[in-house]
This record gives structure tokens, C-alpha cells and sequence, in this order.
């Protein structure tokens, strides 16, 4: 049977298909009408977040069974229509939790401690430290809206920090926010009591433009926001603009509602209070060795029906 690898995996994924007699084809950066002209000989597809698999490219896709995604978020993949081909969306959804929360802890880190921008400083032979003084995170409350892997590991390794984390999920039971120590209480709570609000929420209809200028309207004076999500989850020129009223004080974003994020689409230039990283939440070699192996077994289970 015939896989076609349309991203940039992990070559241990690929290798195990190989091993297991799996005919392998490595296609990246293809366009969609490429993808659209070569789909109808495979199989088996298997993509990361820089493949879109539409409704053309399922429809031009003869015998294909199972579309794998390495990695969690399967929102570029037209899952409605694929369900009705009767093909399999297989996903990695456990591999790259940790590597996701340990950016954003990076990333929170980062923007409270101004450490690019100091960097980039001392780079280019200045010494100013008046300029990057930061806050502390003790104390402060983390408000983390999708409480689920990422988010529940995000509330203990804040904690540790001896933050206060309280949460918004409508999907999780109380007695889980109790295990977690996460108060859990409702968006608008959330929005005005929290210095740092953090999302980790999947991209569904209900999620999509879920933090936008009515919502940032809501938070504290001064709030930091992290997005390590998904782009669409957060309206960036609703966030670009109250960073320059200082409604928000600081904001650390790893993906965009349109992927690359290039010079004349992004509203955050010349904004030395913004972090800004090309969607790294799962760029660990860890992380990639652990979706590609994982994704390759779910292809390979749907294969083998
Ligand atoms: P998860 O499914 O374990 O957790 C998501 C949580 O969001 C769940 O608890 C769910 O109940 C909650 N939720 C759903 N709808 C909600 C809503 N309307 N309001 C509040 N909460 C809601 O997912 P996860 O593995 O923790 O991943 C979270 C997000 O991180 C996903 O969007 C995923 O695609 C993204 N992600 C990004 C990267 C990256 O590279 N930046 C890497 C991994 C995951």
C-alpha cells in the first residue's frame, strides 16, 4: 500500500512504515493542486499543520482510507468530508503535550522578563537595564482557558511558580479543577481577575474568534496574553491594538490565524512588547520523534482495518 508524507515528519514514523512493507513517498510543500494531482494514488496520507487537506483534495482522492495527522490540532483537515468518503482522520494527540506547555512556559517567561528584547539589546552593543525591568509571576494569577493536556500541565508547572491559576472550561467537571487546584470559574471571571491569560483551547466553531476585542475589553489593564493554540482562537488585530492603547501589556503568540506569518500581514511589527515565535509549540526532537511514531501506528491500524 502506498503513503504519501506531505510534511516534514520525523523520519522514525517513516522508517516503521517502511519496516512494515509500507510503500513510502515524501512529498513536501506541495500546493493544493499538486496534492489534488498526485492524492489518487495513495493509500494512506500523512500530514503535519502545513498541509490542508480540503474538500478537493478528498475528492480527488480515489482510494484513499486514512488521513494521519502528526500532531493534535485536525482543523486542517475537512474532517466532514472525509467522514463522508468513509475515510479514517487518525491524530497524535498525546506526543507533543509536554513540548507545548514547556513553550509556553518559555514563552511566559519570556515576555515577563523581556529577555529578546534584552538580548537583542546587548547585541547590538547597548547596556541598558533600567529599560527590561520585569515583573514577578509569584502571586499573580494565570487565567488558562482550555484546561485540558496542555492546559492542566500549564496550572502545575505555574504553580510551582507559586502563581495563582484559575481556569475556564465549560467541558471538565468541577472535581477535575479541584484535583488540578484550578479554580475554575467563568469566562468573564476569568477576562477581569487574571494578569496572564493563557489559551490552550482546540479550533472549533465555538473557539474560533473566541478572544477578540469585546473579550480584551473585559481583561485587567495591563493583562499578558499567550497564545500557543491556535491562531484563529485569538483576533490579533483586536490584540495589536490594545497593546498600543496598553490595555494589554505584553503578549507572546506561537500561531496566526494565517500560517506563515509574513511582514505584511503581521500587526505586531516595531512592538517591543510582543514575543512572537513561527508556530514552535511542538518543535522539540522529542516531541517530533513521538508524533511521526505515533501517527505511523494509526495509519497503519486504519490500513490494516
Ligand atoms: P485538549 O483537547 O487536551 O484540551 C483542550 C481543552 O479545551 C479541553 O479540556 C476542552 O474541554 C477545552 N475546550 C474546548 N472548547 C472550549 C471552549 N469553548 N472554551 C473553553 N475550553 C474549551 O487539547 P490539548 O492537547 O491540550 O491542545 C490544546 C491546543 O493546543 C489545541 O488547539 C492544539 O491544537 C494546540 N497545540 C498547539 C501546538 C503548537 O505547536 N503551538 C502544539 C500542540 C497543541
Amino acid at each position: 500500500m502506498k503513503i504519501l508524507v506531505s510534511d516534514d515528519v520525523a523520519v522514525e514514523g517513516v522508517n516503521l512504515l517502511r519496516h512494515n512493507g509500507y510503500d513510502v513517498d515524501i512529498k513536501v510543500n506541495l500546493d493544493e493542486k499538486a496534492l489534488i494531482s498526485c492524492i489518487g494514488a495513495y493509500d494512506g496520507l500523512i500530514t503535519r499543520s502545513m498541509t490542508h487537506v480540503t474538500e478537493a483534495v478528498i475528492e480527488a482522492a480515489g482510494k484513499l482510507k486514512v488521513i494521519g495527522r502528526a500532531g493534535v490540532g485536525v482543523d486542517s483537515i475537512d474532517i466532514k468530508t472525509a467522514t463522508q468518503r468513509g475515510i479514517i482522520v487518525v491524530n497524535a494527540p498525546t506526543a507533543n503535550t509536554v513540548a507545548a506547555t514547556e513553550h509556553t512556559c518559555a514563552m511566559i517567561m519570556a515576555i515577563t522578563r523581556h529577555i529578546p528584547q534584552a538580548h537583542n539589546s546587548l547585541m547590538a552593543g547597548e547596556w541598558q537595564r533600567e529599560r527590561f525591568t520585569g515583573i514577578q509571576l509569584k502571586d499573580k494569577t494565570i487565567g488558562i482557558i482550555g484546561v485540558g493536556r496542555i492546559g492542566s500541565r500549564i496550572a502545575k508547572r505555574m504553580q510551582a511558580m507559586e502563581m495563582r491559576t484559575i481556569g475556564y472550561d465549560p467541558y471538565i467537571p468541577a472535581e477535575r479543577g479541584q484535583q488540578l487546584g484550578v479554580e475554575l470559574v467563568d469566562l468573564d471571571t476569568l477576562l477581569a481577575s487574571a494578569d496572564y491569560i493563557t489559551l490552550h483551547t482546540p479550533l472549533t466553531k465555538e473557539t474560533r474568534g473566541m478572544i477578540g476585542a469585546a473579550e480584551i475589553a473585559k481583561m485587567k489593564r495591563g493583562v499578558r496574553v499567550i497564545n500557543v493554540s491556535r491562531g484563529a482562537v485569538l483576533d490579533i488585530q483586536a490584540l495589536a491594538a490594545a497593546l498600543q492603547s496598553g490595555q494589554v501589556a505584553g503578549a507572546a503568540i506561537d500561531v496566526f490565524p494565517e500560517e506563515p506569518l509574513t511582514q505584511d500581514i503581521n500587526p505586531f511589527l516595531h512592538m517591543d512588547q510582543v514575543v512572537l515565535t513561527p508556530h514552535l509549540g511542538a518543535s522539540t526532537v522529542e516531541a517530533q520523534i513521538g508524533v511521526s511514531v505515533d501517527v505511523a501506528k494509526g495509519v497503519m491500524a486504519a490500513l490494516q482495518g
